[in-house]
């Protein structure tokens, strides 16, 4: 599209072109009519633009939007160059419009894309760095700039690294740098890099090269990440793991629904299982456990899985260095999320073999112990007993031979061997007054009048010893009358009658082995109105004809024993008016049971 004009600048001859775009008719054009065709807000400029052109008399060119004949606008580049004649004055100006709109779209649209990828980048909340093939920063995001405080500027400085990264990584990042921008693969480094308040952070850095046709490097790109926070979080991770691994204990967590997940070098060590054994095998925990515990084991375990409260239990777990079972405390708990649910099990198992093996034998110790006391006892006793009873014996003795001498003489002394006869007599009482003493003295306590309700007295008996029970591998069962008359009597000694039966029926059963030692007690008020107490064991029973024996003092059947449990218990029941009976069961086991009256002292 073209125009001509006077050198005055007015237009004189517009082309078909111009005329058939802007839809303007030639009349309308000349002059300065043309103006018309310019948008209305690149018009004052145009104007302004073509008089300093014209008064210049140079050629110029500039952009504006040129109204088509249909009202749409299209930007045109505008050029005038004027043509002189052989004086060197301007005789004509001749101007041209090319349609640039295509071009300007697509810069605009360029411009928009670099706006965006720039802002991308910039706001982009990682480290991002162009280097040269050497390695010198040409470019980084402004989270480089943010971080470090520096400017782009400083980054592009040589000694920039040296600047931000921690000395201690320095060698260490250099040397991999060295040896990697030279080859093209992408790699990374970690190190600790220095921020602008003064605190280093690690950060993770990845190289990648950017490389040309032929693979030769042009630049580098570089991402950075922050990890310290990751590096923290795995640093006390690997502490946790540590100090749960060191733990000399098994340590384990499960899912939730009771397979195992973590498992620690404890319980491995000690199983002697690997790894992946456990991971492969959820069961595994129950090959090394005893048989006899398995079965309650994984009754309890289960239990304690699906009501979700975890459970404690004791078992015994083979270890695998000496092939030998040893108890475990095996604990666990839930651990729950916010809302309450489940997210795992947690637990450890303690080997506790030592600590009951420890117990065992304190027990014993305190039991030998006890009754070295009381034979102790009984042997100053039977000391101060031989000793008062020796004194009316040697007398007698004495008196007996003097006696015998007197008698065999010719003329026997038949007067001195009455009298001696006579004092005879006085040692022997006096040597029988000493035991009825000594008897009343054992026998005759002062007894206590009380009100005894004897189903209340058995119950604190069985709390005494249910320890003691469980540890002798027995089970009682409890029948206790809820309505028995209150009797008057001496609560204590009834009380040491009941423990007294208890513990010769759980003696009875320690040698029982296949069958479970079950032991019952009773109390009732029986047909003849008396109350009655019975303890009815499964053990080894008695045989017949001890069964007057047991009850005297002395007798016994154990080992240990010292044989005044029943007969002491034969006479605190006498002192109660009442009867005490043994009988063997039709089965295994005996019975032992006392009956006293309700008021025996009426
Ligand atoms: P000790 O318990 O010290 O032996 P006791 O006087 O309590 O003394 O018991 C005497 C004996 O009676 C026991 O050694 C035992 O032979 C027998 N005996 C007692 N209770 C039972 C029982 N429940 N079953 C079988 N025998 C028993």
């Amino acid at each position: 599209m073209a125009w001509a004009g006077l050198p005055d600048g007015r237009a004189d001859l517009l082309n078909r072109d111009w005329l058939n775009y802007t839809g303007l008719t030639s009349e309308q054009a000349i002059g300065a009519g043309w103006i018309d065709a310019i948008h209305p807000d690149d018009r004052d400029r145009i104007r302004d633009y073509w008089r300093s052109v014209v008064t210049a008399g140079e050629s110029g060119a500039t952009e504006a939007r040129l109204r088509r004949h249909d009202g749409s606008y299209r930007w045109f580049q505008l050029r005038a160059n004027p043509i002189r004649d052989q004086a060197g004055s301007i005789s004509r100006w001749l101007c041209i419009s090319i349609d640039v709109e295509d071009r300007r779209r697509s810069d605009e649209a360029l411009q928009a894309n670099e706006r965006n990828l720039g802002l991308i980048i910039n706001t982009i909340p990682t480290h991002i760095y162009v280097l040269n093939i050497d390695g010198y920063v040409q470019f980084v995001n402004q989270a480089v700039m943010d971080y470090t405080g520096l400017t782009m500027a400083d980054v592009k400085q040589e000694d920039y690294r040296d600047r931000v990264i921690h000395p201690d990584d320095f060698a260490r990042v250099r040397a991999v740098r060295a040896a990697s921008l030279r080859r093209t693969v992408p790699f990374s480094t970690e190190q600790r890099v220095l921020g602008k308040d003064g605190q280093y952070r690690w950060f993770l850095v990845r190289y990648k090269p950017f490389l040309d046709e032929r693979g030769g490097i042009v630049r580098w790109y570089v991402v950075a990440f922050d990890i310290e926070d990751h590096k923290r979080a795995i640093d006390q991770l690997q502490k946790l793991a540590n100090m749960i691994h060191s733990i000399p204990a098994a340590v384990w967590s499960m899912t939730p629904d009771g397979a195992p997940d973590i498992v620690n070098q404890g319980w491995y060590d000690y199983t002697g299982h690997s790894p992946d054994y456990v991971r492969t095998h959820p069961d595994s925990w129950m090959d090394t456990m005893h048989p006899d515990d398995s079965e309650a084991a994984r009754m309890v375990y289960w239990d304690g899985i699906r009501s979700g409260n975890g459970f404690t239990m004791e078992a015994r777990f083979l270890r695998a260095r000496d092939n030998a079972y040893r108890w475990h405390l095996n604990r666990a708990v839930a651990v729950r999320d916010p809302e309450g649910h489940i997210i795992s099990f947690v637990g450890t198992s303690t080997d506790i073999e030592d600590l009951k093996v420890a117990q065992e034998e304190l027990h014993d110790t305190r039991a030998a112990l006890a009754h070295a006391t009381r034979v102790m006892t009984i042997g100053e006793l039977t000391a101060s007993i031989a000793h008062e009873i020796n004194q009316p014996l040697s007398g007698i003795l004495t008196n007996a031979s003097t006696c015998l001498l007197m008698l065999a003489d010719d003329q026997p002394d038949l007067e001195g061997a009455r009298e001696t006869a006579r004092r005879t007599i006085r040692d022997a009482n006096r040597a029988s007054d000493m035991i009825t003493h000594l008897r009343a003295l054992f026998t005759k306590k002062d007894k206590a009048d009380e009100p005894v309700e004897l189903s209340e007295a058995t119950r604190e008996v069985i709390a005494l010893c249910s320890n003691d029970l469980k540890r002798k591998g027995a089970s009682l069962r409890q029948y206790l009358a809820t309505d028995l008359p209150v009797l008057t009597g001496d609560r204590i000694q009834l009380q040491q009658v009941i423990l007294n039966l208890l513990t010769n029926a759980a003696d009875a059963m320690q040698t029982v082995e296949d069958r479970p030692r079950e032991l019952s007690i009773t109390t009732e008020l029986d047909a003849d109105d008396l109350v009655r107490v019975t303890v009815c064991d499964s053990g080894a029973g008695f045989d017949p004809k001890h069964s007057e024996e047991m009850f005297k003092p002395f007798f016994s059947t154990k080992p240990q024993g010292m044989g005044i449990g029943l007969s002491v218990s034969r006479s605190i029941i006498k002192r109660h008016n009442g009867r005490i009976w043994a009988m063997n069961n039709e089965g295994y086991g005996a019975t032992f049971a006392f009956a006293i009256p309700r008021a025996p002292y009426r």
